[in-house]
Formats: C-alpha cells, sequence, structure tokens
C-alpha cells in the first residue's frame, strides 16, 4: 500500500534516556490494574451489563445513551442502546452485533479496569481466545429466565468456561443476570448458582475463586448501585463492581524478557511505522533496539505514548503504541511478536502442547491460534492421555482423545511461528474449538 517505498530503515538511531524501567514503575504505581473479559451464550446480556456499568459509574453519560436510544428506536431495537455503550462503530451497530476486542476502560477509586469484550457468537471465539488469553478474571453471564439458562449452560456456556480454564483464568464472577423477569426469586438465583459450582468445579476451578451476584443489567440492580426492588432484598452479599474491586489481578512478568504481541500496525503522524499491542511481559523504553519475529529484522523505538499521552516507558500488562524507526514496514505484521534482541522468541515449527480437547481428536489438520496470531497445522503424533488433575499419564499413544479429556499432543505447522514454552495456544477445526492449552 506505499508503506514501504519509504526509507524510514536507514534514519539516524533515537536516543535512549537509559532509564532503570522497574524503578520508574515502582515510583509511579499508585493503582491497581486489572483487565478483565466478558463471557456469556448470546443474548445472555453481556453488553447491556457492560453499558449498564459504565454508564453508573459515569463513564459515559446520560445523555449519550439518549442519543443512542433514538438511533435503536430508529431501527427497531431499542433495547440496544445500552449495548452500544461498548460499540461504537455504526457499520456494527446496524448488524446488531458485537465485534472485535474492543478495550474499554474506567477507574474505581482503587482500581483502573479494561474490559476486553468478547462477544458470544460462534464466529467469534478467535476473538475471545485474544482476550482470555490477556484477562486477569472473567465475568460469566447466565441468562436467569426461565429455560434460557438451561438452553446456555449445555452450549455456549460449556464452551467458553472450558475456554476459559484452559486459556489460565483461574477467577470467574458468575453475573446470574435477567432476575428481574423471574421476580427476583432467591430460590432460581441458588438454583442457577448451584448447577454452574457444579459445572466449574467439574472444569477444574476452584469454588474459592468463584462468585455469584443476582443482577439484572438492564434495570441496574447490583451492578453499581445495591437493588431497591423489594423482591431483591435477600440478597447481601457484595455488588457486580465490589467484586470486580475484590479480585486480584494476576502478576505482572515484568522482569522477563520483552514480549509484545502486535494488534494493529499503522502510519501516524509521528511515524509511517507505528504499532499498538499489549505488553504481554518485560519492559521497554525509547531508544530501545527490538527485534521483530518472525522477520527477526530489528528496530528501534522512537517514542511510545500510553493512553495517548507521550511516555518514556511502559512495562509488561500496559497497552502500548509505538513508533518505530529503522526498519523496513514490509517486515512488520499484525500478530507478529516484538521481543528482546538478546533473548528473542524462536521461530518454530513443531512443538508440543498440553490441550484440554473439546471436541474428538486424532492425527488431524487443525487451525493454531495464538492471541491475533493464527496458522494452518496438524496433529502429528497423539503422545499421552493425561489426568486432568495430576497431570500424570494414564494412557500412552492413544487412538483418538475424547471430548473432555486432557492430553500431550504435537503439532506440526507449515511455516515457521513465533512460540515459546508457557504460551497458551487454541486449535480449531472447521471453524470450531477443537482443544486449548499450554506449550511445553
Ligand atoms: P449479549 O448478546 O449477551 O451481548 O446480550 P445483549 O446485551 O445484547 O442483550 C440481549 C437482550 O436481553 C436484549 O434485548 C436486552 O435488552 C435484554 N436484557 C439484557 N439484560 C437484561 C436484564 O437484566 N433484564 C431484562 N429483562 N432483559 C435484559
Amino acid at each position: 500500500d506505499g508503506m514501504n517505498v519509504l526509507r524510514i530503515d536507514d534514519a539516524p538511531l533515537p536516543k535512549s534516556k537509559n532509564l532503570d524501567v522497574l524503578k520508574e514503575f515502582e515510583k509511579t504505581k499508585s493503582k491497581k490494574s486489572a483487565s478483565f473479559v466478558v463471557v456469556g451464550h448470546v443474548d445472555a446480556g453481556k453488553s447491556t451489563l457492560m453499558g449498564r456499568l459504565l454508564l453508573d459509574l459515569h463513564v459515559v453519560d446520560q445523555r449519550t445513551i439518549q442519543k443512542y436510544r433514538k438511533e435503536a428506536e430508529s431501527i427497531g431495537k431499542s433495547s440496544f442502546a445500552l449495548a452500544w455503550v461498548l460499540d461504537q462503530r455504526s457499520e456494527e451497530r446496524s448488524r446488531g452485533v458485537t465485534i472485535d476486542i474492543a478495550t474499554n476502560k474506567f477507574e474505581t477509586d482503587a482500581t483502573s479496569f479494561t474490559i476486553l469484550d468478547a462477544p458470544g457468537h460462534r464466529d467469534f471465539i478467535p476473538n475471545m481466545i485474544a482476550g482470555a488469553s490477556q484477562a486477569d478474571f472473567a465475568i460469566l453471564v447466565v441468562d436467569a429466565t426461565t429455560g434460557a439458562f438451561e438452553a446456555g449452560l449445555k452450549g455456549q456456556t460449556r464452551e467458553h468456561s472450558l475456554l476459559l480454564r484452559s486459556m489460565g483464568v483461574s477467577r470467574i464472577i458468575v453475573a446470574i443476570n435477567k432476575l428481574d423477569t423471574v421476580g427476583w426469586s432467591q430460590a432460581r438465583f441458588d438454583e442457577i448458582s448451584q448447577q454452574v459450582s457444579g459445572f466449574l468445579l467439574a472444569t477444574g476451578f476452584q469454588l474459592k475463586n468463584v462468585s455469584f451476584v443476582p443482577v439484572s443489567g438492564l434495570l441496574g440492580d447490583n451492578i453499581v448501585k445495591r437493588s431497591t426492588d423489594a423482591a431483591a432484598g435477600w440478597y447481601e452479599g457484595k455488588t457486580l463492581v465490589e467484586e470486580l474491586e475484590s479480585s486480584e489481578p494476576m502478576a505482572r512478568a515484568l522482569h522477563k524478557p520483552l514480549r509484545l504481541t502486535i494488534s494493529e500496525v499503522y502510519r501516524s503522524t509521528q511515524s509511517p511505522l507505528t504499532v499498538s499491542g499489549r505488553i504481554d511481559a518485560g519492559s521497554l523504553q525509547a531508544g530501545d533496539a527490538l527485534l521483530v519475529q518472525p522477520s527477526g529484522e530489528k528496530a528501534y523505538v522512537k517514542s511510545l505514548e500510553l493512553d495517548q499521552e507521550p511516555v518514556d516507558w511502559a512495562v509488561a500488562g500496559q497497552n502500548v503504541v509505538i513508533h518505530l524507526s529503522n526498519i523496513d514496514p514490509i517486515h512488520v505484521r499484525v500478530g507478529d511478536i516484538i521481543c528482546d534482541t538478546k533473548q528473542p522468541i524462536p521461530c518454530i515449527d513443531t512443538f508440543t502442547v498440553k490441550i484440554l480437547a473439546f471436541d474428538i481428536l486424532m492425527p488431524m489438520q487443525v487451525d493454531v491460534h495464538r492471541g491475533r496470531l493464527h496458522a494452518a497445522g496438524q496433529i502429528v503424533e497423539m503422545s499421552a492421555v493425561l489426568d486432568k488433575v495430576k497431570g500424570t499419564v494414564m494412557k500412552k499413544k492413544p487412538r483418538i482423545v475424547k471430548p473432555g479429556s486432557v492430553a500431550r499432543v504435537v503439532v506440526k505447522m507449515g511455516t515457521k511461528v513465533p512460540l515459546e514454552a508457557g504460551q497458551r495456544v487454541v486449535l480449531r477445526s472447521g471453524g470450531e474449538t477443537v482443544a486449548a492449552g499450554l506449550l511445553e
């Protein structure tokens, strides 16, 4: 697109302030920051719930909501107004669905939160994977309306919980939603809580990390404000926001070598080559030399931005914009990894992975997904079926792996891809998620 005619690769090297980034980070650390993903079946009320959360925390104002309400009514979908808060692009609006991981930020007194939105449409599972692999915890939204939960639990709710678990999320807040439709029945809340507990326990979650909150996203009960409905008087637990605030973010991998997966590549006023993404591990500062994988090309950090403000440095857990120099843009693509030049991520075409099977596995073609990166591959070896809890070998060289089992398999891809031990990958086949797990 004309980008590659710009010779920025022979510009003078940017200057470094040689800061001790981790020390600088310690000095500024005032607020806890945490990110979460929102999952649950289609129509469970995820978007409405998040819209309500942002409205009641005054992140968006009543006027904006009024505007959305008018637009929503004009296409005959008035209930979508709250949901649109999360999703401000008109093309998506007219289709009536939320796509992509729109990152929305909000703050409470103690914590700065990022919502990694992950809608429940089947086709959008790859986005959910990208979201879940970055999340400190999850909100699982369940529709309490008679019959809806029973239908949802079997399908998407089940797949989503398994996926969360295999992507390393261990803390879940279960929002039992639309309780207004069942007259705030405590029996209904208890029944659903019990069933979801049993299900999450079987999936490998520890119940001390799971909480249940009865809510109505549409009306706003128990989200930021406590329900004032007399029928809901039996609930004395925390609101959704209180549950969010009491959730501990996962430890940041600050001391590890730099890893950042590129989520966007574009041309900006500061540089013909600007990238953005979340720092998964390590830190970086202006002037740093970096390596882009899989191209193996070196680049330099001309300048950095956090939340549209120029900064000198950034650390793991932050979403950063980097203006690059001294590299030809043809070597940089979405899904590539920016890493430390001395301890770069390797590019490999074969890996061993410990996976949770969602479907029957056998030697077969699979698409390998890691965040936004995906590559065609094949299961070339089925090494063992493992004990779900202990991880010990139960059966060597199985012919097939059944859904719900944990197994060790070897996958070979058609091309070399930046991947390393400890990363989480998802295997898909024919548009369905068939397995997810951890690289060994
Ligand atoms: P999503 O697909 O999970 O994002 O679900 P939406 O947020 O789009 O909501 C689906 C439908 O459920 C919409 O018509 C909402 O207005 C409705 N809805 C969402 N939350 C509630 C609730 O708490 N009570 C009631 N009665 N309806 C709700």
